[in-house]
């Protein structure tokens, strides 16, 4: 399942650097993810990087998009051409980016 961002966005701007993905961006009025290129985090992270940085919790899962955790792992496989290993995955619960803030 792909992430949206909800209109409450602030436009704060720093969940956009910590995608691995770089499936976020600034819109026309608030950020947006970019859902084919969202994969959750899976194959990178342990945890929705940009859910867990969010300052007002507005990325939510987006019911109209659903995808299986399979489906997610092929799509990582797809965007890095690497193969899924979860013993590569970071397990941290925050990102390294944060830990200054
Ligand atoms: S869940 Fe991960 S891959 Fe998806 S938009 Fe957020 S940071 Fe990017
Ligand atoms: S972290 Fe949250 S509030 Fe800030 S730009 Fe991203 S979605 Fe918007």
């Amino acid at each position: 399942m792909a992430l949206f961002i909800t209109d409450q966005c602030i436009n704060c701007d720093v969940c956009e650097p910590e995608c691995p993905n770089d499936a976020i961006y600034q819109g026309e009025i608030i950020f947006e993810i970019e859902s084919s290129k969202c994969t959750e985090c899976i194959g990178h992270f342990e945890k929705e990087q940009c859910v867990v940085i969010c300052p007002i919790d507005c990325i939510l899962v987006d019911p109209n998009n659903t995808e299986t955790e399979t489906q997610l792992r092929g799509k990582f496989e797809l965007l890095t051409e690497q193969t899924y290993d979860p013993l590569t995955i970071q397990t941290g619960l925050i990102c390294p980016s944060s830990e200054n803030l």
